[in-house]
Parts: structure tokens; sequence; C-alpha cells
């Protein structure tokens, strides 16, 4: 794709609105896991109870211009909503910049959208919630569907959810502890549906590797595996594209 200015433009218009959905994601981070409505009440502070007024829930800009406190009672925001914010706006970005318009550009946001809110509920909560992988499943199957592609899309479930299976089993056996969540199956069967099952095995392999350099170096025993499973589907994605 040639960089002239409308495209400059349309990067721009991808990153705003890549910013405004991932404000929407931070109220799904915090929201969802604790069992709340997504839609009602308006977003407010946790700590002091105001509603945020609209000028202060801009994305990026708000939390910058606040530094990252509550006008009302000065309370932290966590770093997060801005984190998230900027990675979306990257992601819509840089996805459409690489796919363009269409719909494998809609597919792969929507996978990366629910990857993202998961990898971070996964960070804070140490859960994977059912009430957004098992839509995530269903709305991938459909979109493979509609580009005819619905064996594909079932294989990639499949092989997903059973080489995790697989390989929890063989953890317990080795380690006589559960070393693989059932989330983390769920949710390699939920990223086989949208990109099929060659794609499934290759994610998890460098999910892995990338965990295990990661584990290297922060010395953590313990990992979340879906933040991982997300960077890899990212990069996969981007290097597979032509
Ligand atoms: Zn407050």
């Amino acid at each position: 794709m040639y960089l002239h200015v409308n495209n400059i433009v349309w990067l721009a218009i991808f990153f705003i609105l890549g910013a405004i959905f991932g404000s929407f994601f931070n109220v799904c981070i915090y929201r969802i896991p604790r069992k709340k409505s997504i839609i009602s009440p308006r977003s407010y502070c946790p700590m002091c109870g105001h509603t945020i007024p609209w000028y202060d829930n801009i994305p990026i800009i708000s939390y910058i211009l606040l530094k990252g406190k509550c006008r009302f009672c000065g309370a932290t925001i966590p770093v997060r909503y801005l984190i998230v914010e900027l990675l979306t706006a990257c992601m819509f970005s840089s996805c459409f910049y690489i796919f363009g318009i269409g719909l494998k550009l809609l597919a792969t946001l929507v996978l990366l959208s629910f990857l993202l809110v998961i990898a971070f509920i996964d960070i804070e909560m140490g859960i994977i919630p059912n009430t957004i992988v098992l839509p995530g499943m269903a709305i991938g199957v459909i979109l493979n569907t509609v580009q005819g592609k619905f064996i594909d899309s079932l294989l990639g479930l499949l092989t997903g959810g059973i080489t995790v299976y697989i390989l929890s089993v063989m953890g317990k056996i080795l380690f006589k502890k559960d070393a693989i969540g059932g989330g983390d199956m769920k949710l390699l069967a939920m990223i086989g549906a949208y990109v099929g099952w060659y794609l499934t095995l290759w994610t998890l392999f460098l999910a892995s590797v990338i965990g295990l350099i990661y584990a290297i170096f922060s010395r953590k025993r313990k990992l979340m595996f879906a933040p991982f499973l997300a960077i890899a589907t990212f990069i996969l994605l981007v290097l597979r594209h032509p």
C-alpha cells in the first residue's frame, strides 16, 4: 500500500476508532469478570463513585490530561486503561494498513479484540470467562462460514481444543498437577475457529516459545498463557499475509 494523504487520513480514522473501541474494551475487562453489565451504568470512579463526565472519558487524551488520576478524589487510574486504548488504536490502524478494507480485516480485528480483552482479564484475574470465549468461537465460525470456510473453521476449533486437551493430560501425568487450565483449551479452540488448523498449531508453538523465553527472563514459575497466545496470533496473522 502506498502512503499518500488519503491513506494517512484512513490510518488516523482507524487509530481513533481503535482508541474508542479500546475505551469500551477497558469497561469489558473490568466489568465482565465481575459479572457487571457492560452497558449501564455509565463509567464511574470505583473509589469515589463519581460518574465520569464525557470530557474525562476521551480515549488516550483524558488519561494524559488527568495525569492518570480521578478528577474528584485523586485516586490513581490504572495505567492499563491507557495501555489498552493505545494498543487497540495501534492494532486497528496496523491491521487496516496490512489487510485493507474487507471481510479479512473485520475477521482479524474481531479475533484480535477478543484476544486483547481475554488476555488482560487473564493477567488481572487469572480467568478466561466463558461469557467471552464461547461467543468468540461462535462469531469465528460465522465469519468464516460467510467467507466459505466453514470446514476450515470447524477443523481449527477442534484442533485447538483437542491439542490443548492432550497437552493438559500429558502435563497432569508428568507434573502430577494441572499445568494447563481448561480456559486455555477453549481459548485455543476459539483462535482455531478463526485461523484454521494449520495456523492454530503454529500459534500454540510460537506462544509456548515466547512464554518460555519470558518465564526464563522474569523467573516466574506460574504464567498466564492467554497473553502469549494473543501475541503469537497477532504475529502469525501479520507474517502470513502476503
Ligand atoms: Zn474518584
